[in-house]
């Protein structure tokens, strides 16, 4: 193990640099930041900023796609867009900067608003949404209030520890977050969970996959690949462990293959186990195993026995369930009754089931499509199809086709490096029932193999095109 390298990392002065980058990314809270918030959002209520025909909540990907399209469509129109982050960060592809892939610096991540502002010409709000009044039309943030005729929520995922720890407090999850990111949200959980893998010793890294919907069903496998590239690289011991609750995650076959080919032992997938508790100073966590008994029930199956264990971690990816983020909330929309809470929409439509006025994209929307940023982006599109349409006195269908749309949604992973493999899952869509519906596979390339060259190719040519048409 190359010691001295990761040595001379701990030591630099890089962590400070990118503990800056961070809180300007994010504007992490500090509790001068959280009086300042409290501040400005009492002066809020008493400021009404004037009213705009459209309303953006959240420059995301589906945010930042419905105002350029809007913008394209009709270049009059009167569009605001509000964002809490003075910067955008993909989360797209940004495993391979775990994986220390060529060019793959923080730098290829991030990405200015200015640009895209200034090339559309919609108007701008940076401000955190913290309530929103449907009666009045109404949004209220922490830098003023504003009106609006179509509001547009596009704000992406919140965590839901409390609903998967429930005898955590609120200081025991402030903790667990800190040292043991979920990174799926943009910003400094990233940078952390890169600054902790730059730190670690000899030992084992463990990815906990959350249960039921959650941002970017693959993220988790590409992570895995990733860090276990980026650990070879650095020539550090021990496994990356992939914890499932149960036996099944995305694109399984294509990880497992590519997992064993390319690192052999080193990704371990252990299914069937729940995390109960984290102890972040000691490095510990907690699990429930069901182990096999070889009995079986009265149905055949085999009777499972739950048992509790331990393991000493270096890093910790703990990624808990998800949920839409709390401006649905805020919008008082009907959800669905699972824990992600997904807007129920109305029928094939990018309108909202609650509020003819409100409109949802991105990876809070109750349709059967899978929460990726080129579902986002197609999504984005068509709902400004259908809100230009509507301004225009007319109506948006989605295009009746004979077929699915074969081209709905690809979802690229990277598997390796030196040379760069990739898999991808293509997801057909078709709308023909109560709501948007997607159907995946995992296609293979060549000689059996779900990886390839080329597919690694494509997927940065995917990344490179999508910031593309959200930036340039
Ligand atoms: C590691 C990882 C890898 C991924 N890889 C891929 C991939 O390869 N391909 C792919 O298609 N997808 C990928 N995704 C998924 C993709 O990032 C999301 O599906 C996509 O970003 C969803 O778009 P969105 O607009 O719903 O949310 P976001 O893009 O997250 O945008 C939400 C925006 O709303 C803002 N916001 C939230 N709350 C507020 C508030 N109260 N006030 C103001 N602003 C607010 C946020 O700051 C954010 O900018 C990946 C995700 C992760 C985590």
């Amino acid at each position: 193990m190359d010691m001295n390298r990761r040595d001379m990392l701990k030591m630099s002065v890089a962590g400070a640099a990118t503990v800056a980058a961070a809180a300007t990314l994010t504007g992490c809270a500090t509790k001068a930041d959280a009086a300042e918030t409290a501040t400005a959002a009492a002066g809020a209520a008493a400021k009404i900023m004037g009213k705009h025909k459209v309303v953006i909540i959240g420059g995301g990907i589906g945010g930042m796609t419905v105002a350029n399209n809007l913008k394209k469509l009709d270049k009059n129109m009167d569009i605001l867009v509000i964002e809490k982050n003075d910067t955008f960060m993909s989360c797209p592809v940004s495993n391979t900067y775990l994986g220390k892939l060529e060019g793959m610096t923080l730098g290829t991540f991030i990405f200015d608003y200015a640009q895209p502002i200034e090339k559309h010409g919609y108007n701008w709000l940076q401000g955190e949404v913290q309530a929103i009044d449907r009666k009045a039309k109404v949004v209220t943030t922490t830098n003023g209030a504003v009106g609006y005729d179509i509001l547009v929520l596009s704000p992406g995922i919140g965590y839901n520890y409390e609903a998967q720890f429930p005898t955590w407090d609120a200081k025991k999850i402030a903790a667990v977050k800190r040292a043991a990111p979920a990174a799926l949200i943009p910003g400094s959980e990233h940078i952390i969970l890169e600054r902790n893998l730059n730190n670690m010793e000899d030992g084992d890294v463990i990815i906990t996959v959350p249960k039921g919907k959650f941002r970017c069903p693959p993220a988790p496998g590409e992570r895995a690949s990733m860090i276990a590239t980026f650990m070879n690289k650095e020539e550090i011991e021990g496994k990356v462990i992939v914890m499932t609750e149960g036996t099944g995650f995305s694109k399984k076959a294509a990880f497992l293959q590519s997992w064993k080919d390319i690192y052999g032992d080193k990704i371990v997938h252990l299914p069937n186990s729940k995390i109960t508790d984290v102890d972040v100073s000691k490095k510990v966590i907690t699990y429930i195993e069901q182990i096999g008994t070889g009995k079986k029930d009265d149905l055949g199956d085999e009777i499972m026995k739950p048992v509790t264990k331990t393991h000493k971690y270096e890093v910790l990816n703990l990624m808990p369930l998800n949920k839409a983020s709390d401006v649905i909330t805020m919008a008082g929309l009907e959800v669905t009754k699972d824990t992600f809470g997904k807007v129920k929409m109305a029928g094939c439509t990018f309108a909202t089931k609650t509020d003819a006025d409100i409109y949802a994209v991105g990876d809070v929307v109750g349709h059967a499509i899978p929460p990726s940023g080129q579902t986002a982006n197609w999504a984005g599109r068509m709902c400004a199809q259908e809100i230009a349409a509507r301004l225009k006195g007319g109506t948006y269908t989605l295009p009746v086709k004979s077929k699915p749309d074969p081209a709905g949604n690809v979802c690229f992973s990277m598997v390796g490096d030196n040379p760069e493999q990739a898999v991808r899952v293509v997801h057909e869509f078709s709308w023909t029932g109560a709501v948007i519906k997607g159907k995946g596979h995992v296609p293979k390339e060549k000689n059996g193999l779900y990886r390839s060259k080329g597919t690694a190719k494509a997927l940065r040519d995917w990344y490179r095109g999508l910031m593309g048409d959200l930036f340039a």
